[in-house]
């Protein structure tokens, strides 16, 4: 038996592990906001990886957004090195979940497997991806034990809070560089035969106008700062919004719809500030002097940042020509610059090509609409070779009732296992 089938044997034959590993990691509620548990998954991971050789360091983002004493935000690196020097491969994973939210009908951190499914909060995003790569590596390192090079797994804070206290610290610390890593896996549920390259843009920011207060009775002394919103508004909906449509992209963004600009009014406030739920008085009347809007328009690799922010100033300036009193400010409040990972990179061809052979068709390439930690691996760690891969429904993500599939897991191990010995010892040892 040649050893890629060895290898795949030994995966199947870890699938009680896998289960265990996952619902494990699922038990330890790591809920974000507000930062619950880290240390203790951790903990976990570091005491996990150790029994298979690895080095491991814990380490503590200091004074990231939402690091405080009841809420430390802990990250856990871990690293075998091999027989002989070569080229580390890093499988990424955030150990952060969101909110349960309602309706739910299994335990959200019970684990509970049913018809081959694991169910609980972050089962697809993404800690089934993390017991995935765990499995992978474990399997591998029985059939190639004397490999080259090196492997690290790492459990990354805030992910899904921004990765400020995660992957954009450790990058800043140096984890996330091309001396110390080649190549960069991140395990998240984009399903397990696409290969994901990359991700949209983002900008987020505030709109404000501004009016004058007054009596409500007597409006037309004052300037009602959330017509001039209105205004604003209609002018999105007559040229922005069907402007943006028009921007197609050649990223394979999924699902189609977002194969474009888009952008999400966020929240809107003008007025007065809702009464509390028990307040029972009537409001006064006044004329409201400031309205406020959030959007979050999400751009395109054939578009720069720049045109994303004159684009919507231009709507500002239209509505401010066509009104006199109109005032407002608009605020930068987040940026991402988009990031796709070339199709040739070796991370891509060779995760592809071991997807072809588990899975027995070819890999598909995507995008992501929205963005992911490969922001802070490329911006402050200056690597272009990584992709998203792993198992688990994308859809399913922060949904209720999220649940893995066991034998999606499976065949995300086999491939990730596959490529990891492609990219550490070349083509060969698989054959
Ligand atoms: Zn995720």
């Amino acid at each position: 038996m040649d050893l890629a089938t060895e290898f795949q044997q030994r995966v199947m034959a870890k699938r009680p592990e896998l289960i265990a590993l996952t619902q494990d990691l699922i038990r330890i509620p790591t809920l974000n906001p507000p930062g619950e548990n880290y240390r203790d998954i951790c903990e976990y991971l570091s005491k996990r990886l150790a029994c298979s050789g690895f080095e491991t360091e814990l380490i503590r983002a200091f004074d990231t957004p939402g690091d405080c004493e009841k809420y430390p935000r802990w990250n856990v690196i871990a690293r075998r090195e091999g027989a002989r020097p070569g080229q580390c491969v890093h499988f990424n994973s955030h150990i952060d979940v969101v909110e349960i939210g309602k309706d739910w009908t299994f335990d959200p951190f019970g684990g509970e497997l049913k018809d081959g499914k694991i169910y609980g909060r972050g089962a697809c995003d993404m800690k089934g991806g993390l017991a995935t790569s765990i499995i992978a590596v474990e399997a591998f390192l029985e059939v190639w034990p004397d490999f080259d090079g090196a492997i690290e797994i790492s459990g990354t804070a805030d992910e899904e809070t921004g990765g400020f206290g995660g992957v954009a610290y450790l990058a800043e610390q140096g984890y996330f560089s091309p001396e110390r890593v080649q190549h960069v896996i991140i395990p998240e549920p984009l399903n397990k035969d696409r290969v994901c390259l990359g991700h949209r843009g983002v900008f987020w920011a505030e709109i404000e106008t501004y009016g004058r207060i007054a009596h409500g009775s007597m409006p037309f002394l004052g300037d009602c700062a959330v017509r001039h919103m209105g205004a604003v508004m209609a002018e999105m909906e007559t040229s922005l919004f069907p402007a943006l449509a028009q921007k197609r992209t050649e990223m394979p963004v999924v699902p189609e719809g977002a194969k474009q600009s888009t952008m999400n009014i966020n929240s809107l406030h003008g007025g007065q500030a809702e009464p509390a739920d028990d307040f029972t008085g009537l409001p006064s009347p006044v004329v409201p002097d400031r309205a406020k809007m959030i959007i979050d328009r999400r751009f395109l690799v054939e578009e720069n940042i720049e045109d994303v922010e004159s684009e919507i100033r231009a709507v500002l300036e239209k509505v401010k020509s066509e009104r006199p009193d109109f005032g407002y400010d608009m605020r930068e409040i987040h940026r991402v610059i988009p990031t796709m990972t070339d199709r040739n990179a070796p991370v891509v061809t060779t995760v592809s090509k071991a997807i072809e052979t588990v899975l027995g068709k070819p890999a598909q390439y995507v995008v992501s609409p929205g963005t992911y930690d490969q922001k802070h691996i490329d911006r402050i760690g200056r690597m272009k070779n990584c992709i998203a891969y792993g198992p688990g429904i994308l859809d399913l993500a922060h949904q209720p009732d999220e649940y893995i599939e066991v034998s999606d897991m499976l065949d995300s191990a086999k491939v990730m296992g596959l490529a990891l010995a492609e990219l550490l010892m070349g083509p060969s040892p698989q054959n």
